[in-house]
């Protein structure tokens, strides 16, 4: 099969299920083997030395975590790709493989919890210089970029008041100095992004949010330059933070209406945002499908949707946000976001909820912040949803 000139709704049904299946089957089977057994010695060693294409041991590789590997590969456009156990796992497996005693990275302030953590508290341990940028400071990063890096790390939109990056002009100066380059495109997935086009080596996703889209199943994907995922895999096979094949097969499962539950979240998103943005009590909307977002002329340029995350803010404080996410129906009041089921809850208490009160305004996150993760429900179901709700704050 050509995937080459074929869109991305098609190339999420169809990509990686080409690998053959015994028996005719048209679905990947999920292949629960730890361990793949030879006839003959030399085969054996042939697969084990590279020589040949094989499986050996789960650790490293397994049929149906390759499925999934060949699905994200077409989809970001990449070289190679290699799968995690969660997206932290993808996310601190490529950081520790490029990342040496000595080097600095170059990153921002608002990325992931987690992978904050990861810049904050370990990697200084290892003596790598971490500095963290203002997010939406495009000078101060390049700035930092001249001084040199061994990884620019960057994510757009951002968690949790969806701020954007320019991509293709941090990633050229990035380039400029040697340094490489990754993106965690999580927020936007391959449908409204594609980190690789805009010249990034390397797009990392929890695959736990969208790819995956129904919040029942948890993996992490590395896709991009050959060279370097080849790295992070051979680390990966060593320290097992590996997929296992049952939920690679959810993830791939989850994969193929990928395209549409995307484009039914971009739609969502933005009409909730639209009404949001007129509601008397709703102080500020960010969502970068809005004229008014900041971001909005960047958002328009590198993506083709503006995902399915937006966050608001109400009149009055946190007494406020719980009358109104007390008193919403179709909405899990919980963490996590890109499922088919609608998610809502304060960053203070969820993403933030180990930083101060100072910290969060550092951040731009005012106390009354929601986050709003729309899913595929009917919008106008959402919108009379969040109507009556805000009616009792
Ligand atoms: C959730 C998330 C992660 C971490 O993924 P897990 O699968 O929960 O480990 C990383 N980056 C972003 C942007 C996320 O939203």
């Amino acid at each position: 099969m050509d995937f080459s000139k074929i869109k991305s709704g098609t190339a999420a049904v169809w990509a990686g299920e080409t690998i053959h299946f015994s028996e005719g089957a048209t679905t990947a089977p999920v292949v629960n083997s730890v361990t793949f057994a030879y006839d003959d010695i030399d085969e054996w060693f042939d697969v084990a030395t590279g020589k040949r294409k094989g499986h050996i041991y789960s650790r490293n590789t397994n049929p149906t975590v390759e499925v999934l590997e060949e699905k994200i590969r077409i989809l970001e456009n990449a070289e190679a790709a290699t799968a995690f156990a969660t997206g932290m796992a993808a996310i601190s497996n490529t950081l520790f493989s490029l990342l040496s005693y000595g080097d600095r990275v170059v990153s921002i302030k608002d990325s992931y919890g987690g992978t904050s953590k990861i810049f904050l508290d370990h990697l200084p341990r290892f003596n790598v210089d971490v500095q963290l940028c203002e997010t939406s400071d495009h000078e101060q990063l390049e700035e930092e970029i001249k001084k040199g890096c061994t990884v620019l790390y960057l994510e757009s939109p951002t968690n949790p008041t969806l701020k954007i990056l320019d991509l293709k002009r941090l990633i050229r100066s990035a380039q400029k100095t040697g340094a490489i380059t990754v993106v965690d495109n999580t927020f936007a997935t391959p449908i409204n992004q594609n980190p690789i086009s805009l010249g990034t080596d390397l797009v990392v996703h929890s695959a736990t949010k969208f790819l995956g889209g129904h919040s029942d199943v948890m993996g992490g994907l590395v896709c991009g330059r050959n060279d370097l995922v080849n790295r992070i895999f051979q680390f990966r096979e060593i320290n097992g933070a590996s997929l296992h094949a049952s939920s690679a097969y959810m993830i791939t499962r989850g994969m193929k209406t990928l395209e549409l539950r995307v484009l039914r979240q971009n739609q969502n998103a933005l009409r909730i945002a639209r009404f949001l943005q007129d509601h008397p009590k709703v102080t500020d909307v960010f969502y970068p499908g809005l004229e008014s977002h900041p971001g909005h002329t960047i958002a328009k340029k590198q993506m083709s949707g503006f995902g399915g995350v937006l966050s608001f803010s109400l009149q009055g404080g946190f007494d406020e946000v719980k009358r109104l996410l007390n008193n919403l129906q179709f909405v899990h009041l919980a963490a996590s976001l890109g499922s088919v089921s609608t998610l809502a809850g304060p960053p203070k208490t969820t993403s933030h909820v180990e930083m101060s009160e100072t910290q969060r305004k550092q951040l731009g996150i005012p106390e009354s912040l929601i986050r709003y993760s729309a899913g595929i429900e009917n919008a106008e179901d959402l919108i009379d949803d969040l109507d009556s709700a805000l009616a009792s704050v």
